[in-house]
């Protein structure tokens, strides 16, 4: 393996090792959020579930109740019954100079024509249009873009000159759907060659209230619409500069329509006195939009509530929220980060006590509430909140939180089974353990010619006396400093063992005896040359031990046996005056 790869291996079996400490629990906790929260910021940077995220805001649109509707904004729609009696698209312009002027008759605010008319046609309609616009002096024409990233090109699709002299003002009318062909989103201004082409439908509301589209204000992330007699109007915009539309709701629910012939026949019952179709009064100061509801006619959507929209219902609807002034915000990346790195704040905190069942019951809960909150927002505040990416969290979370459990049950198997195998004070192996060590190593020494086993075996001298003198305390201490010397002396194949009050044997595999000698005698002056300070007054002392060493040579000695042949050393040493290394 190359360098590098080791090294990073090297570093995640250290941190493993880490986390798996019964005193590390807690840093193994914050260390598994932190990771589920970076992995979900990761997802939010790199908007990997912005789809998903997309579908949840059409989901919170489903949950809503329908917005009220302006009662002064009315469609009039050429539906398939216009087409009927008035004949097939496109239509005369005579046509549309024809209601531009009953409209005039019924004293609308504003209208707008959700057609383009790029083209000429006969010189003669094209003028009376053209006039009948003038003269009317309240037609909004559209403008769309064939791209709107290109703000300098030549992909503007505008009406002929002679219309555009004709008419109040140009909205645009370009919209462009998310990547699943829903519309979500639309921009209310586009710049293009130095001038602001406003969305139709904010058009006819500026016109609504007489606001003059150069007193509105762009900001980085907002426009400002200055409503006279009210505080100014702040329309909030995403980073890419669009607003999310605020539907009001399904086609046929929402809006007052109008069929285009109804309008023209009422116009007529009208001039003779005759009872009209249509309320004649519902027109007077209105703004009307005129669009293309035909299916077949191609004018027609998908949208969050429905797959089939009409466009004209676009415009209605940005004149709605204007007039109505509920525009939706959305959280910014800040906030939604936020939120991300709160709730896992949150999903500690609250599933820090809890048990295994407990904290999936109390993530389940959060993730519900989470949800219920954003639809809650939304309807209620229309605010947009991420709900992907804070559900992913809570999501992972439930699995990071199983492994943390894991985690918990690995230390507590640790624990268990350091309790059963090894000596309470000192952290050696229990003589019950070495003794399962010794047979085994016993059994792949036979195996295996050539290779040698040693014992050490050692015994603090008249540790009965430091006891009577300084306390059991200060003999304990010993104890333990003693096994830590022999820790740090042995290597990593030997198995030290705490064989019983202050008695220690060490097993050297691979060592033979006179090696194991040189190594008993480091062990002896280590612990002769350590000094203690025993008991409260600090009294200086030197500990000695006596030391028995034996080599395993007969292919059917048992363990036991090999130890009692190591015990007779030590008993040698102690005969001979204690303080030394007597092998066997
Ligand atoms: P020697 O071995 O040199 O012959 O003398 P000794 O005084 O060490 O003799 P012995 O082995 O008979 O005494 C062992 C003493 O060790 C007895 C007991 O009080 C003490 N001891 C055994 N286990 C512990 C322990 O866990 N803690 C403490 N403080 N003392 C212990
Ligand atoms: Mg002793
Ligand atoms: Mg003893």
């Amino acid at each position: 393996m190359p360098d590098f790869l080791l090294s990073i291996r090297r570093f995640f079996v250290n941190v493993n090792a880490y986390l798996i400490r019964e005193e590390n629990l807690f840093v193994s906790k914050i260390f598994i959020i932190v990771l589920v929260a970076l992995m979900s910021t990761f997802f939010y940077i790199t908007g990997t579930f912005d789809n998903i995220e997309n579908i949840t805001l059409d989901q919170r649109f489903k949950y809503r109740k329908n917005l009220l509707t302006h009662p002064k904004i009315i469609i009039i729609q050429i539906a398939e019954d216009s087409i009927k009696k008035l004949g097939r698209w496109p239509w005369s312009r005579e046509r549309h100079a024809e209601l531009t002027k009953v409209m005039s008759d019924f004293g609308v605010k504003a209208l707008a024509f959700d057609i383009l008319f790029p083209e000429t046609s006969t010189n003669e309609s094209d003028t009376l249009f053209a006039q009948d616009m003038k003269k009317a002096g309240n037609v909004y024409l559209p403008v769309a873009f064939q791209n709107l990233h290109d703000i300098r090109g030549e992909n503007i699709i505008q009406s002929i000159p002679l219309f555009e002299n004709a008419v109040k003002g140009e909205g645009h009318i370009t919209v462009q759907p998310d990547s699943d062909g829903l519309l979500r989103r639309i921009k209310l201004r586009v710049q293009h060659k130095n001038r602001n082409y406003y969305q139709l439908g904010l058009m006819l509301a500026l016109d609504y209230y007489g606001i003059d589209p150069k007193d509105v204000k762009a900001g980085n992330n907002f426009l400002q619409v200055p409503i006279p007699d009210e505080k100014p109007l702040i329309i909030p915009l995403t980073k890419e500069g669009d607003i999310f539309i605020n539907w009001a709701g399904k086609w046929t629910e929402t809006f007052s329509h109008v069929s285009y012939n109804d309008v023209l026949v009422t116009h007529s019952q009208w001039l003779q006195g005759q009872k009209t179709w249509l309320p004649v009064e519902m027109f007077k100061d209105s703004l009307c939009i005129v669009g293309v509801t035909a299916t077949g006619l191609h004018d027609i959507r998908s949208m969050p509530l429905e797959p089939a929209y009409p466009s004209v219902g676009i415009n209605a609807t940005v004149t709605n929220s204007v007039l109505q002034r509920e525009f939706l915000s959305i959280s910014g990346d800040i906030e939604n980060l936020l939120i991300i790195w709160c709730l896992s704040g949150l999903i500690f905190f609250v599933t820090h006590r809890a048990g295994y069942f407990k904290t999936i019951f109390l993530i389940i809960a959060l993730g519900l509430s989470y949800m219920t909150a954003s639809v809650v927002l939304f309807s209620h505040a229309t605010i947009i909140i991420s709900v992907v990416y804070p559900l992913i969290l809570i999501f992972f979370s439930t699995f990071a939180l199983a492994l943390y459990h894991h985690i918990v049950i690995t230390v507590e198997k640790r624990r268990l089974t350091n309790l059963a195998i090894r000596d309470n004070m000192t952290g050696l192996y229990n003589i019950s353990h070495f003794r399962l060590l010794l047979n085994a190593e016993i059994k792949s020494t036979k195996l295996r010619r050539n290779k040698n086993l040693s014992l050490i075996m050692f015994d603090l001298d008249f540790f009965k006396k430091i006891n009577d003198n300084f306390g059991h305390a200060a003999g304990d201490e010993i104890l333990y400093t003693v096994a830590s010397i022999l820790r740090s002396i042995s290597r990593t194949l030997d198995v030290a063992c705490r064989y019983g009050g202050e008695e220690f044997v060490l097993m050297l595999p691979g060592t033979n005896r006179d090696n194991a000698v040189k190594i008993a005698d480091k062990i002896r002056k280590s612990i002769e040359s350590h000094e203690f300070y025993l008991g409260e007054n600090k009294t200086h002392y030197n500990v000695t031990a006596s030391f028995g060493v034996t080599e395993y040579h007969d292919g059917h000695e048992t363990g036991e046996k090999f130890l009692i042949r190591t015990d007779q050393g030590l008993y040698q040493a102690k005969n001979k005056g204690r303080n030394r290394v007597c092998p066997v």
